[in-house]
């Protein structure tokens, strides 16, 4: 299990991009709940399987629940079919484990713990940090 952890968003982007590089598609979260560790790419695959659309009626996009949902969510677990993961949010009963403080928001977004960096990180892009 994870820690809790309250960070601001600036802190959040630096801290994943140290683990995981520039692009969020290398992003990777810890599920707190099942434990299942997905990245951007798995979430945004997962979603373009199972389209679906929130509230409004947009379709989600994995930049919208990436941290924030277990992949399972996107595969079917709410229907108790889901090939890996679980129903876990992180805006759910059990809020978090991280709390991201948002300029502009009065309430802070929880998030799943970012994975463990990978051993050996191949940078795409050189990344230009600012
Ligand atoms: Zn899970």
């Amino acid at each position: 299990m994870s820690d809790q952890r309250t960070l601001t968003l600036k802190e959040f982007h630096a801290d994943a991009r140290a683990r995981f590089g520039e692009n969020p598609l290398n992003w990777a979260f810890q599920c707190p709940s099942c434990g299942d560790v997905a990245t951007g790419e798995a979430l945004r695959a997962a979603i373009a399987s199972n389209p679906r659309k929130h509230s409004t009626g947009q379709s989600v996009r994995f930049t919208d629940v990436l941290g924030q949902e277990c992949i399972g969510r996107s595969l079917g677990a709410l229907k108790g079919s889901a090939v890996r993961g679980c129903k876990y949010a992180a805006y759910g009963l059990f809020p978090g484990p991280w709390q991201v403080t948002v300029p502009g928001r009065e309430r802070p977004m929880f998030c799943f713990p970012l994975a463990p960096a990978p051993l050996a990180v191949v940078s795409e892009d050189g990344g230009a940090s600012s």
